[in-house]
């Protein structure tokens, strides 16, 4: 019986599972389970699509495969990767996803981008990213999940790392791709986040926002190379007394920097091996269950609150009142506060 769940312990080698038989807990009317279980990629894709669909009899059917599949979720190393865009995080991906499948690693990578809209063609719509990587079928890419809002994206994405966990993908990689606001969704559903950033980007210390330096755990200065090695140095030098400054997140790991060069496919090894160790310290120490047990439970509440608010926004009453509120709010005429309180009164008295 396959029992791991979302917060269940680690193995490293779950990629390695005889794929096929399907856990008792696959009805036989749903398919489409069984089939991500055997490792499908186009059943795992037409999964996400269901799970991204925001039609309600959709919803449901999701609903009913995520519980189906939870028992196979839980086994993945989860690594979030964020970076300034041109630090080279594709041809990072490639060459470290390319790695791992050497390894006899399967991978998946999802992009995480709120701003993307699909009619509009996210950035990994551009099929020259990570060719080399896409063409292995051993490897899973998958362009970001669309959605109104950074939850709706967040809750898209979380749900597609647990699906291609369930379809046997060792190590499940979230991108962002999105400038600023996606890093901080993408933390909270990985168990390590890797920045990665490059020299001569205008992306020296004081130009990355301190907020997610803070939420690494490993940092590699990426082209550490040729006539940019000398700089790669220094700024490695620069990130490594910035961290030494911060607290670690938790005693089990001290956050370090690395230098790397995904186009000489140097230092890839390494931050593979840095991925592991990280692994090993948080599942012996028991963090990383406590990790990913917040993590669910924060999940759950961002449900909760995304849920919440939109029947608030769509509420009549609300909608009525509005207006003059955030008017009265603009000019200082009212207090947040109180107008905080009329909303929610009116919303109350919307709903008898
Ligand atoms: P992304 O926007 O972060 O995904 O960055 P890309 O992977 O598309 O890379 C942006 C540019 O940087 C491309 O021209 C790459 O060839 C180049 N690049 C990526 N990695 C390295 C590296 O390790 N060294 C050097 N010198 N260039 C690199």
């Amino acid at each position: 019986m396959l029992r791991a769940g979302l917060s269940g312990p680690l193995a490293i080698d779950y990629s390695e599972r005889v794929t096929g038989a399907a856990p008792d807990t696959v009805t036989p009317e749903n398919g489409l389970a069984s089939q991500v279980l055997a490792g499908g990629r186009r059943a795992l894709a037409r999964a996400i699509t269901l799970i991204e669909s925001e039609r309600a009899d959709h919803r449901e059917e999701a609903e009913t495969l995520l519980r189906d599949l939870l028992p196979a979720t839980g086994k993945a190393l989860r690594l979030g990767i964020s970076g300034a865009p041109g630090v080279g995080k594709s041809t990072f991906i490639e060459a470290f996803g390319l790695h791992l499948i050497g390894r006899g690693k399967k991978v998946a990578v999802i992009a995480v981008d709120p701003t993307s809209r699909r009619s509009g063609g996210s950035i990994l719509g551009d099929k020259t990213r990570m060719e080399k990587l896409a063409r292995s079928d051993q490897a899973f890419i998958r362009p970001s999940p669309a959605g109104r809002t950074l939850g709706g994206v967040a809750r898209r994405t979380r749900e597609a790392m647990l699906l291609c966990e369930a379809a046997g993908y060792g190590v499940v990689i979230a991108e962002t791709v999105g400038v600023g606001q996606s890093e901080t969704a993408v933390a909270a559903m990985v168990d390590m986040f890797l920045l990665l950033i490059a020299p001569g980007g205008g992306d020296e210390l004081q130009g990355i926002k301190r907020g997610i330096v803070e939420l690494a755990d490993l940092v590699l200065v990426n082209k550490s190379d040729g006539d940019l090695e000398p700089a790669a140095g220094r700024i490695a030098a620069e990130y490594a007394a910035a961290l030494s400054l911060l607290r670690p997140t938790t005693p089990d790991w001290r956050p370090t920097v690395q230098q790397c060069s995904a186009l000489m496919n140097r230092g890839i090894a390494r931050a593979w091996e840095t991925a592991e160790a990280h692994q090993r310290a948080l599942s012996e120490s028991g963090a990383l269950q406590e990790l990913r047990a917040r993590q669910s439970r924060e999940w759950m509440w961002s449900e909760v609150t995304e849920d919440v608010l939109a029947g608030l926004r769509d509420d009549a009453a609300v909608a009525a009142a509005l207006p003059d509120l955030e008017r009265k709010v603009g000019l200082g005429d009212m207090l947040p506060g109180a107008a905080a309180q009329a909303i929610v009164t009116a919303y109350r008295r919307g709903r008898g």
